[in-house]
């Protein structure tokens, strides 16, 4: 049997990059896939991937950030699959290297609604249904970025730094309920949202530099984490963050 038979997962900002590698590894080991994203065309492409290699997968668009949306667009989808077990909070937004004090005020607005009130949202949305299983994991993303690894680029920082806060907290909070909390902090991944830095040479030679491996990681180096935990391979694991970042932070 596969690992994630039966199992229903729901993925955020699952029309590109991470998110999309995230529902293809998923349903390719048995889950249901709930495709959510803001990109209408995305999130069909994704769809379609799953469905082209035999897995199942529904739409689900909605803006992460805007509540009515997120529980219109989650219900109806789970009136097809079935209630959610995994989580996938992987919605996010680049957030620029500004200097901080040139750092535009609806950037921090939009960069927090999208990264932290979304995840608070989606969790929000699913939450009922897997405290009365006893069943859940959520799996969040934040990135290395939380733990300061770059010079600029503080609101992104703080946002992701927030997920691993929200990662703990929940953890906790969730625990008696067999709901399992944990996050993953990507270090530099080849996707669309990076996709400006592949063709910058001095990019390329900071990442030969700074990153032990010598290379950005792959989507599906990030999906294969996030598999192994929303597997039973990953039952005593809660409030943990791993990073898959070929060694830039150790
Ligand atoms: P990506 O290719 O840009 O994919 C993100 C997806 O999320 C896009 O389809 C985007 O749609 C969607 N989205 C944006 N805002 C949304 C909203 N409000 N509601 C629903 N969907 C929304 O980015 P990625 O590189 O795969 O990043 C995925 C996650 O990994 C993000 O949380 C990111 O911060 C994190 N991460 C990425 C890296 C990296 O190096 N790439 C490193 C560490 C962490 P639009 O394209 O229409 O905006």
């Amino acid at each position: 049997m596969q690992p994630l038979q039966g199992k229903v997962a729901l993925v955020t900002g699952a029309g590109s990059g991470i998110g999309r590698a995230n529902c293809v590894t998923l349903a390719s080991r048995g889950a249901t896939v709930i495709v959510n994203d803001i990109d209408e065309a995305g999130a069909h492409e994704t769809v379609t991937l799953i469905r082209a290699a035999g897995g199942m997968a529904v739409p689900c668009i909605a803006d992460v950030a805007k509540s009515d949306e997120v529980e219109r667009s989650f219900a109806a989808a789970q009136r097809e699959t079935g209630p959610v077990q995994i989580l996938v909070n992987n919605a996010g937004i680049p957030g620029g290297m500004t200097a901080f004090e040139n750092i535009d005020e609806m950037a921090v607005d939009r960069m927090f609604s999208v990264t932290v009130k979304g995840a608070m949202l989606c969790t929000r949305a699913v939450l009922p249904a897997m405290k009365q299983r006893c069943d859940g994991r959520i799996i969040n993303t934040s990135s290395i970025t939380a733990f300061g690894t770059h010079p600029r680029g503080c609101v992104y920082a703080a946002a992701k730094g927030a997920i691993v806060s929200l990662t703990r907290a929940w953890a906790r909070e969730f625990a008696p309920w067999n709901i399992l909390v944990n996050a993953v902090a990507p270090g530099r991944v080849e996707t669309p949202m990076s996709a400006r830095l592949s063709s910058d040479p001095a990019y390329q030679e900071e990442v030969r530099r700074r990153v032990p491996l010598r290379r950005r990681a792959v989507p599906d180096e990030i999906a294969t984490v996030v598999a192994f935990l929303a597997s039973a391979d990953a039952s005593y694991m809660t409030g943990q963050v791993l990073s898959p970042n070929g060694g830039e932070v150790m």
